[in-house]
């Protein structure tokens, strides 16, 4: 089924790959971990990058008449106007980049929860936002794939995540390509995933690619670019993905014992309690798929969204854990 091209990630390069926390410190984070051998990492430090060395004093953001700056609270140092130059140089400077996974709650590298202050003392924080390289992020790569390594021990975030950075990389593929037949290929392949994400996004692609206005194949690239990014935007309603299940389900009805079928069924009704991850049901599905030689559902993309050895950054006995997993 599967053939993978490594996605290439930002990441911040305090998760594992240099000492340079204001502290000195580096985290260890196992999914990062887990990437080292499926993606290209492109480490950043952005602290590091503007010269605050390590070790350094730290920097926070604080709020001043409806603006914010980023400041480091010992030297009193105002670091906006350099932190944002450096956000904008180096993002320009990116090219062929499928996602991005950021230290959480960073004034610089975050993307959700940032503490913000209302000055540089001893002063409790009065709201939370973006840290100002994270937000950069969110504006320049609005749909592509953006998490930081906190969100991400979410099962259903870290699945959704996957999905679209392989999806993405997929894409990126495909418009070097630049080829019509490729084109629909790569639609015919990815139909039951983008189903899964979003019918609507997938009614639109087809249309696209139907091309009844007879557009140059560059123009439909973009149109299909756009949407498909879209389509990936929200990660799916767990009923989606059940649903996608049972309908696949279907083309083995006359192959299987109702045990069989119910084997199935209860494996859904567990991942719907939040108990196993969904690579748990389709790996079921999978082996019926090669069982019975099932060649349009062996290529469909939602059977193996990413390289199947990444299954074990699911830990079924970390399931129990995610008991947020739908919310
Ligand atoms: S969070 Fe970002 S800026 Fe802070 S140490 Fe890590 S990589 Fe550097």
């Amino acid at each position: 089924m599967g053939d993978f091209k490594k996605p290439y990630i930002v990441v911040s390069k305090c998760l594992g790959f240099a000492h340079c926390r204001y502290n000195g410190h580096m985290i260890s984070d196992d999914f990062v971990k887990e990437l080292h051998s499926f993606v290209n990492f492109n480490p950043v430090c952005p602290e590091v990058e503007i010269g605050l060395g390590v070790p350094r004093n730290p920097i926070r953001i604080v709020s001043n008449k409806g603006k914010t700056k980023l400041m480091q609270s010992v030297t009193n140092k105002d670091i906006t106007d350099t932190m944002n130059n450096f956000a904008k140089t180096f993002l320009n400077s990116l090219d062929n980049i499928d996602g991005f996974i950021l230290k959480n709650r960073s004034p610089s590298c975050g993307i959700k929860d940032v503490r913000i202050y209302p000055g540089i003392g001893k002063v409790a924080s009065i709201s939370k936002s973006t840290g100002f390289f994270g937000d950069a992020v969110l504006r320049k790569f609005p749909y592509f794939p953006v998490e930081d390594e906190g969100r991400l021990r979410n099962h259903r975030i870290k699945e959704h995540f996957l999905k679209k950075v392989f999806a993405f990389t997929k894409f990126s593929e495909l418009k070097k390509s630049g080829s019509m037949d490729d084109l629909i290929k790569f639609h015919t392949k990815n139909k039951f995933l983008l189903m899964a994400y979003n019918q609507r996004s997938l009614k639109i692609l087809g249309n696209i690619v139907a091309n009844k206005k007879k557009k140059k194949i560059e123009e439909l690239m973009e149109d299909y670019e756009k949407i498909f990014q879209y389509c990936f935007s929200k990660s799916p309603r767990y009923t989606s993905d059940i649903n996608m299940l049972i309908h696949a389900l279907g083309y083995f009805k006359k192959e299987l014992s109702s045990k069989e079928k119910n084997f199935l069924l209860n494996s859904l009704q567990q991942y719907k309690m939040g108990r196993i991850p969904l690579c748990v049901p389709i790996s079921i599905i999978k082996s019926w798929i090669i069982r019975f030689g099932q060649e349009y559902l062996m290529s469909q993309t939602f059977f193996e969204p990413y390289p199947e050895a990444l299954i074990r950054c699911f830990p079924i006995t970390d399931a129990e854990k995610n008991r947020d997993f739908w919310k």
